[in-house]
Formats: structure tokens, C-alpha cells, sequence
């Protein structure tokens, strides 16, 4: 067993209160870390280290340049521990590696190096105010000390997708991730070292949500929370920041649906569907979870794509021949499960998976590929995440029902539009209720378009030129070359 310290204040700390907690391996189903219960005293620590680097280090008051520079050092230290990086990501929450290594963690360095570049370019405004004698210009400017709270499908992916642009801006950072998953963020604490950057500017503290998260989201000196997770953490979260009216970031859950039309290319949209759900075993928040048939093509595509379901391998994460990894942790198997079984009472066909198993006897956390079919919208199945393999069917005759349906949700993270007519395609990725809409392909990202979702999927942007202004506040400046200020009274 690994025993991991938290990272503040430029040191690796025992949790205030001497407690650990387990960190299980979802292929083995068995614990391999202990990980440091934080509690508000932890908190304290890390945020005023963040606090003082900001305040009276240098890093506030740094070169734009500079920082820049020393941002682009963090791309190098990940490139450099990319492998040990990735070894942890999958033992600890059991991603695929082939989606980690090399994709994933060149978009990790790459994020560094994009912000890197972005910390001297974010360019105020001279603003044409109508007055002779006054100068009003603007500058954006950070906020001081950003609580990144994160999820742990995709620990690393998340924390960069914050670290980078809020570093760049100049802000200091606590990071807390996700109980389920410390471990890789705490690695990428030690690679981190290797950049040198002044004490206090990045910290970790780990733990449960209520016992260290809170403590983060209301401590008066953190003025920026940017938090992602599940709507209901996130409402939570928002609640408790706009005691002391934080600015929020809000990256939540998803239910996104994918459209197919009758004259959409049949395999290589099976292909595409597929892929847009079930390789990371539905732990996506942008994972296309409801599909929409037209009714021309609801019978082939489906024989389709169980055809294809059916080739899909469970396995080692580490294994390049493994097309699905296992859920990441124990709790979220039997929430996944329950949904399984809540959804087949409720009427829809189970055309395939539904069960637990366990491939290669390791022991560990596996649901099959599951679909259903004759799902309506109105069945809980069609409308609540369930974050897992599991993909609900539904029919539709015209564009206007599609759109109706597809836009029934309270979520609104990502849509897809499969379909040969490119005017329709166009036409529906306006209508859609969607942060990210995909058309004729599904799942890709990069750093520099932004994500983000639309009503209950969040508010705010990660990646891309908005990604860094979130983590920006302008501030208005008016010189006067007046002579005289005449008297007002
Ligand atoms: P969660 O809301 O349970 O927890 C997320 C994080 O918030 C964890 O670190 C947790 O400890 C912390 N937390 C929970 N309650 C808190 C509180 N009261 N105060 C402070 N911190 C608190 O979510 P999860 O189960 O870890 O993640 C899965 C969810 O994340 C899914 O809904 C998924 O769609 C979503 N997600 C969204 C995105 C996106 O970019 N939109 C990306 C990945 C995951």
C-alpha cells in the first residue's frame, strides 16, 4: 500500500486530523493507496499558503511573461512524468490507457503550453467613452486565491483544464479532487516539483466534500470556485459560495442526446454512437446517452449496433485490446446497477448487457454494454444521468419531434446530429439546447475550443480563450487630464 501526504505551502503534510482513507483499484476491486482525510484545518493551511503566494509573493505581482514561462515549465514536468502519470490514472479510477497515453497526455502538456503563451495577451480596452479629458481603460485581472474542485472520471483531464488557464491569469490554486480519485493529481503534484514554481501557488488538500470541500467553497480568502461535478454537488457548491458571492464555475452533468436520421450513413454513424458512450463505460459527462432513431432506420441501426455492442471486450484498462474498462469505484457500480434495474420495471426492452460480470476474474467493477430500446421520454431512463454504459433507444418521425425531444431535458452538455443533409445539420446544431453540438461525429475536444454546458449542465467555459477569461475579473480605470475638478456644490 502507498501512503500519499497532501501537497501546501510547497510541502507533502499529514492530514490534520492523522486519518486516511482507501483508494481502490476498479479493475482488481482492491485497495492500493491511503489517501489523507483533510479536514477544515487542512483547508486553512492550504488556502492561506495560496493566500500569501498571491498576496506577498510574487506571483501576483509577476511579469505576465514570466509566468508564462513558468506555466510552460508545468507542460514540461508533466511531460517528463507522462508515463508514471498515466500508470496511476489507470490504477486509480481505470481509464483505458489508450486513452491516456499518448492522446490524453500530450492535451495535458499541450494545455499548459497554450495558456503559457495566453498569460501575456489578454489585452485590456481603451473605451470610447464621449468624454475629452478622460482616459477609461480596462484590465483584466485575476482573482487571487481559485478553489478547483474536481470529479474522478478523468482526475488529471479535469484539474488541468483548470490549473493551466487559472495559473496563466496569475491566480493562486487549492485543488481538491474527488475522494474517488486522488491519487493522480496528487502525482501530479511531486511531477510539479520539477518546475520550481514559488511556494503556496499550487496546493492539494484531498478528502470528502463536506469535511474539505466546504471549508474550501466558504473560506473568505478563496474568491473563485470552479467546480465539476454532479448538479446536485454543484448546487450545493454554488449555494454555499454565494454566501461570500465567489465567482462560480459550474462544469455539471450531461444527458446528451444523438439525433440519426434516415439518410445518416448506417455503419459508420453505429460507429460513431458507439464510441460517443461506451469505451469509458459511460463515465463521460459528455457521453451521448440518449439515442434518437428516425423511424426509416430504427430497425437496421438497431440490429446494427447490437452487432457492434456485442464485439466490445471488458477487461484490463492497461490491455490496448480492451474496449472497456471498469466502472471507477465500488459505490457508482451499485448506482449504475440500480438504474439497470429501476430501468428494466420500467417497461423499455433490455436488447442487451444489463449484468454485472467479471472478465479475467480480477474481481473488479464491470457492467456489459447495455441497451435499451422502446425507451419514451418520459421514462426516468431518458431523463436522469446515469454516468454508465447504458444507452437508452428512442423513436422519432420528423425534425420537429427530434428537436423536441432532444431539447426535453434539464441537461444541456452536448448534443450529435447524424445525417447526410449538412443544410439540416447546421439548421438543427442552432435549435439544439447543447454547450458542445457534434455533427457526424461525436467526442472529440481539444484545448482550444471551449466546453461547457447549457440550463442544469452548468455555466461558464473551460479551454480556449474563454477558459482563461473565466478566471479573470476587469477592473475599469478612469484618468482625468482635467485642469479642474469644479466645485459640486
Ligand atoms: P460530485 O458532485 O459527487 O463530486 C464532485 C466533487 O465535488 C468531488 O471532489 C466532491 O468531493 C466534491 N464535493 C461534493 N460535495 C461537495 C460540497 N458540498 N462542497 C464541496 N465539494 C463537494 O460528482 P462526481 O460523482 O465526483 O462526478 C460525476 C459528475 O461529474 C457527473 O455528473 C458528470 O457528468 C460530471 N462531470 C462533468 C464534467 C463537465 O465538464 N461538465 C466533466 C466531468 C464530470
Amino acid at each position: 500500500m502507498e501512503t500519499y501526504a497532501y501537497y501546501a505551502d510547497g510541502r507533502w503534510l499529514e492530514p490534520a486530523g492523522g486519518e486516511y482513507f482507501d483508494s481502490e483499484n476498479p479493475y482488481t476491486g482492491k485497495a492500493w493507496a491511503k489517501i489523507p482525510r483533510c479536514n477544515t484545518a487542512d483547508a486553512n493551511i492550504a488556502v492561506q499558503a495560496a493566500y500569501r503566494a498571491y498576496h506577498e509573493g510574487p506571483w501576483g505581482r509577476m511579469n505576465p511573461s514570466e509566468r508564462g514561462a513558468m506555466v510552460r515549465r508545468l507542460g514540461d514536468a508533466v511531460a517528463r512524468h507522462a508515463e508514471r502519470l498515466a500508470e496511476i490514472e489507470v490504477r486509480d479510477n481505470g481509464k483505458r490507457r489508450v486513452d491516456i497515453r499518448p492522446g490524453l497526455s500530450s492535451w495535458l502538456i499541450d494545455s499548459f503550453y497554450y495558456y503559457a503563451g495566453m498569460a501575456d495577451k489578454f489585452e485590456g480596452a481603451v473605451i470610447p467613452t464621449g468624454r475629452d479629458q478622460i482616459l477609461n481603460y480596462t484590465r483584466h485581472e485575476p482573482y487571487g486565491v481559485v478553489a478547483a474542485i474536481t470529479a474522478w472520471n478523468s482526475p488529471l483531464l479535469i484539474a488541468i483544464w483548470k490549473l493551466a488557464p487559472a495559473l496563466a491569469a496569475g491566480n493562486t490554486v487549492v485543488l481538491k479532487p474527488s475522494e474517488f480519485a486522488s491519487a493522480s493529481t496528487l502525482e501530479l503534484m511531486k511531477a510539479f516539483e520539477d518546475a520550481d514554481l514559488p511556494s503556496g501557488v499550487i496546493n492539494t488538500v484531498t478528502g470528502f466534500g463536506a469535511e474539505v470541500g466546504e471549508p474550501l467553497v466558504t473560506h473568505e480568502q478563496v474568491r473563485k470556485v470552479s467546480f465539476t461535478g454532479s448538479v446536485e454537488g454543484g448546487a450545493r457548491v454554488a449555494g454555499l459560495a454565494a454566501r461570500t458571492i465567489k465567482s462560480v464555475t459550474m462544469e455539471l452533468g450531461g444527458k446528451s442526446p444523438q439525433l440519426v436520421f434516415d439518410d445518416a450513413r448506417l455503419e459508420h454513424t453505429v460507429h460513431g454512437v458507439c464510441g460517443g458512450i461506451f469505451p469509458p463505460a459511460g463515465q463521460s459527462c459528455i457521453a451521448g446517452s440518449r439515442l434518437l432513431l428516425q423511424s426509416g432506420i430504427y430497425d437496421d441501426f438497431v440490429e446494427k449496433l447490437l452487432e457492434v455492442t456485442a464485439r466490445a471486450r471488458l477487461g484490463d484498462p492497461n490491455d490496448a485490446a480492451t474496449s472497456i474498462g471498469p466502472i471507477a469505484n465500488k459505490a457508482h457500480f451499485e448506482t449504475v446497477l440500480g438504474h439497470i434495474e429501476r430501468a428494466r420495471q420500467s417497461g423499455a426492452t433490455l436488447a442487451c448487457g444489463g449484468n454485472a460480470v467479471n472478465p479475467e476474474g480480477a474481481g473488479g467493477w464491470f457492467i456489459e454494454p447495455t441497451v435499451f430500446t422502446d425507451v419514451t421520454p418520459d421514462m426516468p431512463l431518458a431523463r436522469e444521468e446515469i454516468f454508465g454504459p447504458v444507452l437508452a433507444v428512442m423513436r422519432f418521425d420528423s425534425e420537429e419531434e427530434a428537436v423536441q425531444i432532444a431539447n426535453d431535458s434539464d441537461f444541456g452538455l452536448a448534443a450529435g446530429i447524424w445525417t447526410e443533409d449538412h443544410r439540416r445539420a447546421l439548421d438543427l446544431a442552432n435549435r439544439l439546447e447543447a454547450g458542445t453540438v457534434y455533427l457526424n461525429n461525436y467526442f472529440d475536444a481539444c484545448t482550444q475550443s471551449p466546453v461547457g454546458g447549457y440550463k442544469q449542465s452548468g455555466y461558464g467555459r473551460e479551454n480556449g480563450w474563454e477558459g482563461m477569461r473565466d478566471f479573470l475579473q476587469t477592473k475599469s480605470v478612469w484618468l482625468s487630464t482635467a485642469r479642474r475638478i469644479d466645485a459640486p456644490f
